[in-house]
């Protein structure tokens, strides 16, 4: 645990230990008050006992008496609404700082890593060209890794970028006529190139028209098909449909990998979420990629939702509204 969050989780517990301490004070307050009030009625009542005017003034002890009970209650209760109040408030602040703490943690040693293994990669592959006298085969196969790792620290810039500039509103998004087929066409046609070990099966309706931006719904599109790769064992195909309705383009991204169950169907598109499966943990991620890829949907009027697939494995679909 980092060192912030422990000491937010030392004023956290501190805090329910003062919270306790202030309600059993409260409590202790009214009983205290409560017998105090009993006792002076009890000795209001002395003269009275043995005179004519016995029941009357006996009545109107009881009366104040009652009142005070009241009283109590009503101030007792107002500030116990007020310290309730407060410790609600505080609770989530210190709760919601808590979650981003532990989850910038996760963050940076997520980053760390990926941004310092495609470098060590590059740098290899770079020098091992460099002072080898390598064929033109083995020189063909490290360049392609290294097209392939500065492919992927570009994706990570990018989503890394995007998001801290979506979440500051400071990205302007353009807003044209995109030919959805296309794009997604030529993204495939990217990861075929990437990957030409991978069975990538195109489905794709050429003509479906939606508004937008291109460069937004382009990275949407990549990480759904890095992650169809990502999490799906290399000899199994991935499925990529683009089609269309009246009123909606439909993208769809099947694989055939271990599936997302249910309760995590919503949870994958939080910001550095990750599964704690064995796929996730074999593969490199930050957690960003859906976040940023809902994100980008939702800012598009569309929605994105996951499916499973048959007989195993996950459908992702991005509906979008089309243009006539
Ligand atoms: P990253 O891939 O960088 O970890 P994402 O935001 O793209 O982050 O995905 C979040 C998590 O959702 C992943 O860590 C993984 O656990 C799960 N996930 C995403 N896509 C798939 C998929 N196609 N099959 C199974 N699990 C997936």
């Amino acid at each position: 645990m980092p060192q912030k969050a422990k000491k937010i989780q030392t004023i956290f517990i501190l805090y329910w230990i003062l919270l306790a301490y202030i309600i059993a004070a409260l409590i202790f307050w009214f009983i205290t008050l409560n017998s105090q009030n009993r006792e002076m009625s009890e000795l209001r009542k002395l003269p009275f006992s043995n005179t004519t005017a016995y029941k009357v003034q006996l009545e109107k002890i009881e009366d104040g008496r009652q009142r005070k009970i009241k009283q109590y209650a009503g101030e007792g209760s107002a500030f116990f609404l007020v310290i309730m109040t407060g410790a609600i408030f505080v609770y989530r602040a210190v709760r919601k700082q808590l979650k981003i703490s532990q989850e910038q943690h996760n963050f940076m040693m997520a980053i760390t890593h990926e941004l310092k293994t495609p470098i060590a990669v590059v740098k290899l592959n770079l020098e091992t060209i460099q002072k080898r006298n390598l064929d033109k085969d083995q020189q063909q196969r490290l360049l392609q890794n290294t097209l392939h790792e500065t492919n992927r620290l570009n994706t990570l810039c990018n989503n890394m970028l995007l998001s801290s500039q979506i979440e500051a509103g400071g990205y302007s998004t353009v807003n044209e006529e995109i030919n959805f087929g296309q794009l997604v066409s030529n993204c495939v046609e990217d990861y075929v190139m990437r990957y030409p070990q991978r069975m990538i099966n195109k489905q794709i309706e050429e003509e479906v028209y939606v508004k937008g931006d291109p460069f937004l719904l382009q990275i949407s599109v990549n990480n759904l098909l890095e992650n169809a790769i990502k999490y799906s064992p290399k000899e199994t195909e991935v499925v990529v449909r683009v089609g269309k309705n009246l009123s909606f383009a439909r993208l769809e991204v099947e694989d055939q990998g271990p599936g997302i169950e249910d309760e995590f169907k919503k949870k994958v598109f939080e910001k550095f979420y990750r599964l704690g499966n064995e796929a996730t943990k074999r593969a490199k991620g930050t957690g960003l990629g859906l976040y940023l890829t809902k994100r980008i949907i939702q800012n598009h009027g569309g929605n994105i939702f996951i499916e499973n697939n048959t007989p195993g494995g996950s459908t992702f679909t991005v509906q979008l509204k089309i243009i006539a």
